[in-house]
Parts: structure tokens; sequence; C-alpha cells
């Protein structure tokens, strides 16, 4: 079994129109693959990532589009499942980061589109330029989310039965009833990420008019059978790519929360919290397998279902990439500092 490895990457966007009302100043320099953050009172902080993406300003040299995150990380882990690893690439970030656009971003514009509908794109060009009489491909596509620790279907939002959290022996756990379509074009998984995405629970907060505050995970099973004409034998090998889009990481507190607010925020933060739990117990003990030291580390998956569901995405035979997305406006300093630390702790 290949042992965890997490790439981390930052990502800044440009002011938005509320931080630009208030005549908001930059606290964040970028400079190859380290991000600094200044405080109010001059004090530095600094981080270095795999990469650090300046997406703030589209007239600056360094500017980083959705093509150049995608060719860094999107290619990378496409690969990786055509290898037959199970693979996660999720947005981490306070609302209005930056995550959805990176992630999911306008699918259908060329330019703007995100990780997803890219990597959905170039994988089935890759199936359809591979594929042969003896290897073959299926690809089977979910999307859910998770509010409040309860799962959502959001390929079927009215089925309203509790999708029960379940065990395979190979695949790891799964909910039942979930629903996953066969897909056989991009067209047919673009059809599902729009019908998905509309379903996607929205809520207002005090932080901004509309706020996600559930975690969506889109994911695709690929599976490529391959037959040998010698030993008439044939093979499987199934790789899961879980995209996640991650509920908004700013404190309850910070938001004016009450009542049903504040019982989100409290699940936000226990599955942030266990995700960021897990991301270092996996570095931990993949530093471990490196020689760095030997006492066994206990990984606490069942502590959310966001980490129970991507426990085969994350451990064992997986490849895991994060991008934390992060507004440049010294309003927002306490909130990106703690996104940075939580990234600079995935590594
Ligand atoms: P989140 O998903 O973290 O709540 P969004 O992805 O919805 O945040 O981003 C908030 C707004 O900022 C959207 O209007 C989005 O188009 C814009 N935005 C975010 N990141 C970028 C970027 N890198 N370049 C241009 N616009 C961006």
């Amino acid at each position: 079994m290949a042992s965890a490895s997490v790439k981390v990457a930052v990502r800044v966007r440009p002011f938005n129109n509320r931080e630009n009302e208030r005549d908001s100043k930059s606290v964040i320099a970028m400079a190859g693959p380290t991000t600094t953050i200044t405080g109010g009172a001059g004090q530095i902080h600094s981080f270095n990532y795999d990469y650090s993406y300046w997406s703030c300003n589209r007239s600056d040299a360094h500017f980083v589009n959705q093509k150049t995150v995608y060719e860094d990380l999107g290619v990378e882990m496409l690969e990786h499942a055509f290898q037959g690893y199970n693979v996660c690439i999720f947005a981490y970030g306070q609302t209005g980061a930056g995550k959805s656009y990176t992630m999911m971003g306008k699918p259908s514009d060329p330019e703007e589109m995100g990780i997803i509908p890219r990597l959905c794109k170039d994988l089935f060009t890759r199936c359809e330029e591979n594929s042969s009489q003896t290897l073959k491909y299926s690809v089977e596509v979910s999307y859910l989310e998770i509010y409040c620790e309860k799962p959502r279907d959001l390929l079927n939002p009215n089925n309203t039965s509790n999708l029960r959290l379940r065990e395979h022996p190979l695949m790891g756990p799964y909910l039942d009833e979930l629903t996953k379509l066969v897909v056989c074009s991009y067209q047919d998984i673009y059809d599902l990420m729009d019908e998905g995405n509309k379903a996607r629970t929205v809520a207002a907060t005090n932080m901004n008019s509309t706020s996600s505050r559930s975690h969506a995970i889109f994911t695709i099973v690929l599976t490529q059978k391959r037959h040998d004409v010698e030993t008439n034998m044939d093979t499987e090998k199934v790789s899961k790519i879980s995209l996640v889009d991650l509920a908004g990481s700013e404190r309850a507190g910070s938001t004016g929360a009450e009542g049903q607010r504040l019982k989100e925020g409290a699940n936000i933060n226990k599955s942030l919290t266990t995700l960021g739990l897990v991301i270092s117990k996996l570095a931990d003990e993949s530093s471990k397998k490196k020689g760095k030291g030997t006492r066994a580390t206990v990984v606490p998956y069942r502590d959310s279902m966001l980490t129970w569901l991507l426990r085969e995405n994350l451990g064992g035979n997986s490849k895991t990439a994060m991008i934390a997305a992060i507004s440049p406006a010294d309003i927002n300093f306490e909130e990106t500092l703690s996104t940075l630390r939580y990234a600079d702790r995935a590594k």
C-alpha cells in the first residue's frame, strides 16, 4: 500500500464588493510557493505550500487562472485515478473565499470552469481515446451533501428517507440508497452536475447573502476492465474520485449565529476539525514510514460523517489534494490566518 500523501495549495481571490466598499487593504503576499499574511501590528506569518496561487487581480503578471489550478492539481489526481488510486480533492476556507469557484466554477464557460468539470471532461477524453477490445471503462457518478451530519442525495433530493451509512468490505463506507448513475459522456455528467448544483442547500447568514452551510461531495467511480488475450483472464481496477466543496470554515460566533445557525456551525466545526485531525495524522504516519518515528497513530475517521465517507479517499491507497481558499482583505485577517494554519497542518 502506498503511503498517504497530501498536496496543499492556497489560492487568494480578488477583492469583493463588500471589501472594496470598506476600502480594505491586502494583507496577503505570495512569492513562489510561499504565502505571507501581515497583521495590523506588522507581524508577518509565513507559510510554505506546494502551490501559492495569486488570483487576486487579472492584470497581475503572476495571476493564476482556472486552467493552471486544474493542470497542477487535477491532472495529477486524474493520473493517479487511472493508475488505480482513490483520490480526493477538497476545498477549504471561509464562505465567499472561492471554494465553489475553484471546485466547480462555471461549468458552461470554458475559461471559468473549475476543477470538477475539467477533470470530468479529461476523464472522458481519456476513456474514449484508450478504450479498445481489451480495455473497457465504466464511469458512475453520485453527488451528495452533508448538512448537520445528515446526508442528502443531490441527484434525488426528493428522497427524504434516511440514507443509511454502511460499510463494504473492499470499497469501505458508503450510503445505502444513494443514487449512483452510469454516465457515458461528458454531457451526461454535465447534466448531473447541473441538476445537483441546483439542489444544493444555501442559506443566508450575516456573512454573506447566501452562504454554503453544507459539504458537497461529488464522487466518480472509474472502473477499468482489462482482458488479457493470452491468458483469457479479466482484471478490474476500481478507483474512487471524491471532489469536495466543504462548508464555510468561519466560526459560528463570528457570523452572529443563533438557534439552527449555531447548530449548523457546531456541526461544521466538528467535521472540519476532524478532517484536519485525520489529515495531519495521515501526514504524521507518512513521515513515520519515512523513518521519523515509530508509534502507531489512531486516525479518527468515525468522528464525523464527512471523514467516515471519505475514509477510502484519505488513507491507505489514496492521494489527496487540498486547496485553501482565502480572501486578500485585512477585514478577514483572523479567518484567513486560521485557514492558512489549517492548510499548514495538512502538509
Ligand atoms: P465559497 O464557495 O468559498 O463560498 P465562491 O467560490 O462562491 O466562495 O466565491 C465567492 C465569489 O468570489 C464568487 O462570485 C466567485 O465567482 C468569486 N471568486 C472566487 N474566487 C475567485 C477567483 N479566484 N477569481 C475570480 N473570482 C473569484
